[in-house]
């Protein structure tokens, strides 16, 4: 027997790793109980659930399955704990944090074991991957508790956390939530998947032995129905952190509108593996392994959609069928198996389902000859080639180890299929040719793209989707954005200082009857009578048709109705068009064909920013004139507000090319660029308040970071908005950047929040209206920044021009690129 005869019929032997460390710290436990303010607690119920083996289908342990009482209980313990924790220096959390990693890293063999047992995924994996990961989240994030005071030092924690987590990755994302939530000085109540619990309680084990403060971190383990849904509404939590499917995802946000919740969602994909011709093969084979069969294919960054390019397709599916024909699947414990089990009969069974449908819709589907272990819930790797776009399995996340492929041409046409999909998560590029690869990672609507490399994580580049892929990021600075609130903005009260509140203040001047209108418009006719100093009275007589500003043009409202504006007198000041929702879909539509303008400079950007100002300087005392006209205030707090207007011009001309991201070192060779891009269409609703400030403070760090927006104006007071359209005009921003559109802000902004080409809605009004927009947001799950009715000064710089407002104007694209030969 030659050396290639050996190697071409080399078997590999049974290379188990123990489970009796597992099974026995088990047995010792279970049933096992809950885990809230550092104590074992039984569940108010009574009652268990079973966590299976699902390499074996056998039950492995039994644990608690908490309700509402118990949810009630541990929010409780984290609102006690919060009030020290919360106070904390960062110094101390931090060596809390690098003791809970150092002890992780102590128990590294468990707690691998563990997971491979509880959610059958490869011991290779457990050990190799996630046990790791877990351990550097918690170093990572010891040091940004160490660093917080000094690095985000306008901020304060949010307080109360609850996070749910999904069961492919058990331990990693309880990582991925907790560390910066301790890190930020919040407290928090973890809800497991009901699959995967085990790792979650050991963890819980963990933050006894290094003797964390009492209900710092509580873990309630259960249904979804008892303790996920309890969590969501729990009055008393302040966020909700979330990874799962984009629909329950939906069910949370839709839960949580209007409550002010913070909510940051990591959820479904279907991710493009895209292969251009130049594309080292073996490589990319290896890739492949690694994208859709890595944990099963349960893995929402899977690349599950397998793009080639046409004249290498039929080489590349040949030497992916013989590579899979060598994957070896079985024992989650063996260490030479790189498929292990699938998580449930339920999860096995959706994946049937979907194959089967990808049969019938007439995709070719092919398996590797050999079978899978008849015990436990096992498939095996899938390929289906022959698909269209459109079909089910080119579509829907089937979160198992099946691939779909389908080929393009051009690099556009890579483009075009990658991004057809409601999903944003990943993708992934592979091509020997670094420019083409650097040109098309811009190109993908995605919020990782790893190029010639694939689901590579570190603590150091936040993960986290575009589109119906969620919101929010976990990991990188951007990730503790997520766990803190600014230290102006209080629960309790308003800021002081604010101005007054209008919103009661019907647009035709009629007089409104609750108390807290009655002193809004008291506020208003002060301010009246201290304007009664001639200036209302010279403006010139009402001669302008309403119209609305719409892909660079002035144009009549759809509807041709108008509607009056009034002085707080009660004089008729001036019309404006009545905007409709065929209005809205005009302006959305500019909206999108404008959107060369993410792909400009900045530079030539931040120049249209400053030739705004400019022109608006130009006409300073024509604006201040109409402000008081609008508010009744005085000429002097009216020049104060254009002058205001003009300096955040400035701030965000300034901020054009200087919020630019940042090359993260993760631990491998290579970088990863972290580059913030323009969300999309973004719709805003402006507050009633400050009629130019107010309009201003949001369109410019929109449209500064790359964004076209569809504005609707203050409704009361929307001529300074009108009077900007020849402020725009002459100020060579290309048409379609800024589309305004007047008329009942509530009705308009349901139209916008509603619409699934809009992907973020920005709304600072009355709180009933916030609620309204965060349903509604729900349906393509855009992005909502809304001020839950509460009032914000924007005169105030910190308040009014915060690099907040560019956070919510961009998402972070991480490109991964290793490097070397
Ligand atoms: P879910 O989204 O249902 O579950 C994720 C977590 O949310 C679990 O802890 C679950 O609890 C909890 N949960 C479920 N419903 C609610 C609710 N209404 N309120 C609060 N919490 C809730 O995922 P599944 O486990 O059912 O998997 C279904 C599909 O979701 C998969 O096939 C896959 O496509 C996708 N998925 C995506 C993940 C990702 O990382 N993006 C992860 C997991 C699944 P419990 O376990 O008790 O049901």
């Amino acid at each position: 027997m030659n050396v290639m005869e050996i190697f071409e019929t080399m078997e590999y032997g049974p290379a188990p790793e123990a489970a009796a460390p597992g099974l026995t710290w088990i047995q010792e436990r279970s049933p096992f109980s809950l885990f809230i303010n550092n104590q074992w607690i039984k569940p108010a119920s009574g009652q268990y659930i079973d966590s299976i083996n699902p390499a074996t289908g056998k039950q492995l342990a039994k644990v608690a399955a908490a309700n509402s009482a118990d949810v009630d209980a541990a929010v409780a313990a984290a609102r006690v704990a919060f009030e020290t924790w919360g106070k904390t220096p960062g110094h101390i959390r931090a060596r809390y944090m690098y003791a809970i990693a150092r002890h992780i890293q102590k128990h590294s063999r468990l707690l691998a074991v563990l997971e491979s047992l509880d959610n059958g995924k490869p011991i290779r994996e457990t050990r190799d991957i996630d046990i790791p990961l877990v351990a550097r989240h918690f170093y990572y994030h010891a040091g940004w508790a160490q660093l917080m005071e000094s690095e985000l030092p306008g901020y304060q924690p949010i307080g109360i956390v609850g996070q749910i987590i999904p069961w492919n990755f058990p331990l990693l994302m309880l990582a991925w939530k907790i560390a910066p939530a301790l890190a930020m000085g919040n407290t928090v109540v973890l809800k497991p998947a009901r699959y995967t619990s085990l790792t979650a309680l050991k963890f819980a084990e963990i933050v006894q032995e290094i003797g964390l403060p009492p209900g710092v971190v509580n873990v309630l383990t259960g249904e979804a129905s008892q303790v996920g849904e309890a969590l969501v509404r729990h009055p008393d939590v302040n966020k909700i952190a979330f990874t799962g499917s984009t629909e329950v995802g939906r069910s949370i946000r839709r839960a949580t509108a209007g409550s002010g919740k913070k909510l940051s969602l990591e959820l479904g994909g279907k991710s493009p593996f895209i292969v251009f011709d130049d594309a080292d093969l073996d490589s990319v084979v290896e890739g492949v392994v690694d994208a859709i069969w890595f944990n099963q294919g349960q893995v929402c960054c899977a690349g599950s959609r397998l793009l080639v390019q046409e004249n290498i397709a039929d080489r590349l599916i040949e030497k992916l069928r013989v590579r899979m024909e060598h994957l070896r699947i079985g024992d989650p414990l063996d260490k030479a198996v790189d498929i292990g089990a699938i998580v449930s009969p339920g999860q096995l069974k959706e994946i049937q389902r979907l194959v089967n449908q990808g049969v019938e819709e007439g995709a070719v589907m092919w398996q590797p000859s050999w079978v899978c272990p008849t015990e436990g819930y096992f498939f095996p790797p899938t390929l289906f080639t022959n698909v269209s776009p459109a079909t089910t399995i080119a579509q829907v996340e089937i979160f198992g180890p099946v691939l779909v492929s389908m080929t393009f041409r051009t690099p556009a046409e890579a483009v075009e299929l990658a991004n057809n999909t409601r999903y944003g998560l990943a993708a992934s590029v592979w091509s020997e040719n670094i420019n083409l690869a650097l040109d098309v990672a811009p190109k993908l609507k995605a919020g990782t793209i790893w190029i010639n490399c694939t689901n590579l994580f570190d603590a150091t580049s936040g993960f986290g989707g575009y589109r119906e892929s969620g919101f929010g990021r976990e990991g990188g600075k951007e990730g503790l954005y997520e766990y803190v609130r600014p230290k102006w903005e209080s629960y309790e009260t308003l800021p002081e200082g604010l101005p007054i509140a209008i919103d009661s203040i019907a647009s035709d001047g009629s007089k409104s009857s609750s108390s807290q209108d009655e002193e809004a418009e008291g506020a208003v006719r002060d301010r009246a009578f201290v304007s009664s100093n001639g200036y209302a009275q010279t403006l010139p007589a009402i001669d302008r048709t309403p119209k609305m500003f719409i892909g660079g043009k002035q144009v009549r409202p759809d509807g041709g109705y108008s509607r009056d504006v009034y002085d707080p007198h009660g004089h008729l000041i001036g019309q404006v068009g009545e905007g409709n929702r065929k209005d809205i879909r005009n302006a959305v539509e500019a909206a999108h064909k404008a959107s060369g303008w993410a792909v400009g400079t900045t530079h030539n950007r931040a120049q249209i920013l400053y030739y705004i100002a400019e022109n608006l300087s130009v006409r300073e005392d024509e604006f201040a004139r109409r402000i008081v006209q609008q508010t009744g205030c005085t000429y002097a707090d009216a020049a104060a507000e254009v002058q205001a207007s003009i300096s955040r011009l400035f701030s965000y001309a300034a901020w054009t090319d200087k919020f630019e991201g940042v090359v993260h070192r993760p631990p491998l060779r290579g970088a990863v660029l972290a580059m913030p891009e323009a969300i999309g269409v973004i719709g805003i609703a402006c507050p009633s308040e400050y009629p130019l400030l107010g309009f201003i403070s949001l369109i410019a760090p929109a449209i500064a970071m790359g964004n076209t927006i569809v504005v609707i104006p203050s409704q009361q007071l929307p001529l300074s908005a009108t009077d900007c359209y020849q402020v725009l005009e002459t100020s060579d921003l290309p048409g379609g950047v800024v589309n305004i559109v007047t008329g009942e802000r509530d009705m308009l902004s349901q139209v916008l929040a509603a619409h699934d080409d809009v992907d973020a809605m920005w709304y600072f009004g009355p709180a009933e209206g916030c609620k309204r927009v965060e349903l509604a947001s729900a349906g393509n799950m855009k992005r909502t920044c809304v001020n839950y009715g509460h009032l914000r000064n924007w005169m105030d710089v910190v308040q009014g021009e915060s690099e907040e407002f560019l956070r919510e104007a961009t998402q972070v694209k991480n490109i991964w690129i290793p490097y070397g030969e």
